[in-house]
Formats: C-alpha cells, sequence, structure tokens
C-alpha cells in the first residue's frame, strides 16, 4: 500500500507544536512535514497546567527535563487545590500518585474507608504524600523503589505556555519539519474521495499532502468548516462558556500546585510559575457580564496584574469523528472541555499517541479513523463525567449558576458511578479512563459524597490490624514531608541555579 510521503499540520499552537514535535521525532525524514500557521490570527495564549501523562509526551520527543523547566520557566505541580467547592469556606486537595499502599489484596481505599467508619482513620489527605508536601511548599520526585513511600508520589508541571511552543517549534525544526506563515485561503480535494489533496495560503504558497492535521485550534477549519464533522455540544452539563485571564506578579514562594477558587458564576485559576502567576475566571455568561468577571480576577490577585485581562470564548463539547477521511484534528479543533482538571494537553498527547499507533497508508483506510474516533469518545466521556461531578456536588452556594448545576440531569454513566460509590464504597472504572481511583476517590469525598459500605474484602483485615496500619501509614508520611525540599529548591536544583528568578525579590 502507498506511504504517506506528505504531512501537513494546519497550525501553531500547542497542539500544531506538539504533534510536529512528536511526528518528527516518530518518522525521521520518511515522511516530510510542513506546518501552517498565522501569527496574525495567533494562538490561544493559554494552557499551563498538566497532568502527570505529560511524562509519556516529554520522553516520546526526548525533552530533556532541566532544558524544558528551564526553556518555559516551569514549575513541579503535585495536584489541584480545590478552595470552596465542597462548601464555602472548604478546601480540599486532589493529589497526583496514589493513597497510601494496597495492604496485600485490599486496595488502599477500602481500609481506609472501613477505617472512617470505624472511626480510626485520619483525614484522607494524610494518607498522600503529594498532599502534605503541597501543603507544606515542599516538593519531590517519585521514587522507583516500590519499598519507599516517594514511590506513591507522581507530578506535573506548569509552564509558559508560549515559550512551550516555542521551545518544542525549535525541536521541531530540527527535527526537519518545515514552519510556513501564512493564511489559509483555499483548500483542494480530490473529487472522486473528498480527500483534502493541498492548502494554499494568502501569501500564494501551495502546501501539497497525504494527510492533514488539523490544529487550527477552535476555528477547526478543516475538521468542521471543510468536512463537516459535527460538534457534540455538551453545556447544558458544562455551562462555563468564557474566560478572562491575566498574569501576575509572583508575590512569594512558588507552591507546587494550581489553585481552583469557586466563584459565584465558575471557578478561577491560579498557576504559579517561575517568573509570573497565571490567573483566570472561567464563567457562564449566562450568569454574569465580561466586564464583571474581569472584575472580580482583577480583585483577587496575589500580586500586581502584568497585561490587560484577555477574554476567551469557547463551548463545551467535541466532534465524535475527529478523524474524517484524510483529515486528524487534534487539540482545541477536535473539541474543548474546560480546564477545570488541566485535561486539554493530555488530549493533544492522548490524539498524537493514537495517530502514531493508527499511522495511516495513504488510502486511509476507514477502519483506523473508527478507531480514533471511539477511542477519543471514550476519553471524553470520561473526562466528561468527572468534570460534572466538580459542578454537581457543591452545598452551601445560593448563586443560581451552582443552583442550576447542583439540581441538573446527569448523565447515566455518572450517576452510576456516584451511586455505587455512596451505596459500596465501590469506584466503577474502565480500564481506560484517564482518572483513576484516587482522582475519584479525592473528589467524591473532597465534595462531600460519603460511601455508606466497604467492601467485604476489606474485613479480611481486623479492626485493629486495619487501624495499626493506617496510623503508621500517616506516621511514615508525617514525618517524611518536612525532610524533602521546598519547591524553589527543588527546581532551582533542577536547573541549577541558586533559586529561580525572582526569588530574590519574592523573599524580601
Ligand atoms: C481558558 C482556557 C484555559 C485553559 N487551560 C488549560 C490548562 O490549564 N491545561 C491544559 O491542558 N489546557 C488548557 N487549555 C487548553 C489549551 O489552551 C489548548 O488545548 C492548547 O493551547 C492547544 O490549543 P491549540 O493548539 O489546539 O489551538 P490554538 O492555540 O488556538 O492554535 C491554533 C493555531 O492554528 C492557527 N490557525 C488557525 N486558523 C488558521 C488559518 N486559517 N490559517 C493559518 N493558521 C491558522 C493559529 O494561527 C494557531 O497557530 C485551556 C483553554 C482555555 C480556553
Amino acid at each position: 500500500m502507498a506511504r504517506i510521503e506528505r504531512l501537513v499540520i494546519l497550525g501553531g499552537g500547542t497542539a500544531g507544536w506538539m504533534t510536529a514535535a512528536a511526528l518528527s521525532k516518530t518518522l525521521g525524514r520518511t515522511v516530510a512535514i510542513d506546518l501552517l500557521e498565522s501569527d496574525v490570527i495567533g494562538t490561544v495564549g493559554v494552557g499551563e497546567a498538566t497532568i502527570p501523562t505529560i511524562h509519556w509526551f516529554n520522553e516520546l520527543i526526548g525533552l530533556d527535563e532541566a532544558d524544558f523547566v528551564r526553556a518555559t520557566k516551569a514549575s513541579f505541580k503535585l495536584g489541584i487545590e480545590f478552595v470552596d467547592w465542597a462548601r464555602p469556606g472548604h478546601r480540599y486537595f486532589h493529589p497526583f500518585g496514589r493513597y497510601g499502599v494496597d495492604l496485600g489484596r485490599v486496595p488502599f481505599h477500602q481500609c481506609w474507608l472501613k477505617g472512617a467508619r470505624d472511626g480510626a482513620a485520619a483525614p484522607l489527605s494524610a494518607y498522600s504524600l503529594a498532599a502534605e508536601l503541597a501543603a507544606a511548599n515542599r516538593f519531590s520526585k517519585p521514587s522507583n523503589d516500590p519499598g519507599s513511600i516517594l514511590s506513591t508520589l507522581g507530578y506535573a508541571y506548569h509552564f509558559d505556555a508560549s515559550l512551550y511552543a516555542t521551545h518544542l517549534r525549535g525541536l521541531a525544526e530540527a527535527s526537519g519539519v518545515v514552519r510556513h506563515e501564512g493564511k489559509l485561503e483555499s483548500v483542494e480535494r480530490d473529487p472522486a474521495t473528498g480527500f483534502v489533496t493541498a492548502l494554499t495560503t494568502d501569501r500564494g504558497e501551495r502546501l501539497e499532502g497525504d494527510l492533514f492535521v488539523d490544529c487550527s485550534g477552535f476555528r477547526a477549519v478543516l475538521i468542521g468548516d471543510e468536512l463537516g464533522a459535527p460538534f457534540e455540544d455538551w453545556s447544558h452539563w458544562l455551562p462555563c462558556d468564557r474566560a478572562v485571564a491575566v498574569p501576575c506578579a509572583r508575590v512569594a514562594e512558588t507552591t507546587p500546585y494550581t489553585r481552583s477558587t469557586l466563584r459565584p458564576a465558575g471557578w478561577q485559576w491560579r498557576i504559579p510559575l517561575q517568573h509570573r502567576t497565571g490567573n483566570g475566571y472561567v464563567y457562564s455568561s449566562s450568569f454574569v457580564s465580561d466586564d464583571e468577571a474581569a472584575a472580580t480576577l482583577l480583585a483577587n490577585l496575589d500580586g500586581e496584574a502584568l497585561a490587560e485581562p484577555r477574554q476567551l470564548r469557547f463551548k463545551a463539547g467535541f466532534r465524535r469523528e475527529a478523524w474524517v477521511k484524510n483529515v486528524v484534528a487534534i487539540g482545541l479543533s477536535s473539541g474543548f472541555l474546560e480546564p477545570l482538571e488541566s485535561t486539554s494537553i493530555h488530549l493533544i498527547q492522548s490524539g498524537i499517541a493514537k495517530l502514531i499507533a493508527l499511522f495511516p497508508t495513504r488510502d486511509c483506510d476507514p477502519a483506523l479513523a473508527r478507531q480514533f474516533n471511539d477511542l477519543f469518545g471514550r476519553d471524553m466521556d470520561g473526562i466528561r463525567d468527572f468534570l460534572i461531578l466538580h459542578y454537581h456536588a457543591t452545598q452551601g452556594h445560593t448563586a443560581p449558576l451552582w443552583e442550576h448545576t447542583r439540581n441538573m440531569v446527569l448523565p447515566d454513566s455518572l450517576i452510576e458511578k456516584e451511586a455505587q460509590y455512596r451505596r459500596s464504597g465501590r469506584l466503577m472504572l474502565a480500564t481506560d479512563d484517564l482518572f483513576r481511583e484516587a482522582s475519584w476517590l479525592a473528589v467524591l469525598n473532597g465534595q462531600g459524597i460519603v460511601a455508606t459500605d466497604h467492601s467485604p474484602i476489606a474485613d479480611t483485615l481486623d479492626g485493629p490490624s486495619n487501624r495499626r496500619q493506617l496510623d503508621q501509614l500517616a506516621a511514615i508520611i508525617a514525618r517524611a514531608a518536612p525532610t524533602l525540599p521546598k519547591h524553589d529548591d527543588a527546581i532551582a536544583a533542577l536547573i541549577g541555579s541558586a533559586a529561580p528568578r525572582g526569588m530574590a525579590t519574592a523573599l524580601a
């Protein structure tokens, strides 16, 4: 079967350059890769918090961690702190990594549920080293030694989105990707197959290809406008449709976590970087005006705003057919779930991984597209349910958005998961769900959903032994946390400087 010889990527945001870096690394010089982007159109310019799957991507493209953290002014991320979500005045932490350690065949969370029901367990976060480190502004990388409590850690990064795209561009161009500047003006299609054959720019350049990756962001120029793949709208479940974002000066130590604070018409993010702090208010335009949202954001910054607030518009949902004929959509062109759990960059790399695994020949066998779309749909459905859980399980907020989300009709899949947990303490997950037991437990428990039973398997441990083991685990974590480095020192040690830039001022 004829091989793909020319591949064209439309778009040079995070999705475009991640795709270019990964495909050029994987395909070497066997496929010529062109990337078209427009400086006039620009990129979405946000997307600075990640989840631990980013390590897979960084390894794939051979990214050196110290170079990457230095170049993108990154900080480490141990999880997300949710402020005021369960109810006003409440905080909880969704940590990366694992809670405790499984005891024999009994999953840790069942030991904890049994202990909690016996009145013998500490709060859940006492069994997460990541949560304890975050609370103390400390950081350590995980250990590979399964006997060490450090093996329970997981981590990701916060980084500057534009510096990240620039860094990836450098890597991709060094691997032979050719960048073309200009706006797409017309698309040529094969009249017989409907396949896209070439893109022409406003500068008169013509880019021919056998396979096209649409990374054109919310515009979805190829997959939407040209090929008409329908958009499945989920805004009835995830009603936030706008954001206003602004960077501010950093004023203290860099925290190793993202903070999400509930606001009357949505929520506010705080993402600490070495040189600044990223902030944004994600809101529903049905419940607050743009001006009021910007004013709320500006009134809730830790330091001086470093730019004018920037407004963004979006809609929750996706295209179940993200691969049509010889066009594969990756990034915002394929869909968007709001950034509450920082999943979009993961979805980009997951799209790239699927494309590599299913890399077609020139005929683009429709069975490959079906498989890609099926897997992508399952990713999106699972993440959607996890996000809706945050919106639905809140108490004590009287603002109309929160009344609405508390009372909305949930997807059946989420109703079933929540009911099963309440009834039996079981977490019913599919093997390919992105968010695993620790994440569901963190958010269910954090947002006040109580399990009324535990698995009978946990009864193989008698109450006193269970209590002893829980106490030991909490004690090990409590002893270990204060011995580990401060987060800023961990960054400085990695990038080889005394402290991240700005530290001297920050601590003065
Ligand atoms: C408010 C908000 C917060 C977010 N926070 C996070 C987060 O914390 N973590 C996370 O993982 N994700 C987050 N995301 C998502 C993340 O920003 C995106 O997934 C990521 O930036 C990828 O965007 P993209 O490359 O698909 O699109 P864009 O950045 O929009 O890039 C599109 C590219 O296509 C080009 N283009 C478009 N049309 C044309 C044309 N006609 N001709 C030529 N070029 C064209 C543009 O020039 C640009 O280069 C957030 C998104 C939003 C809206």
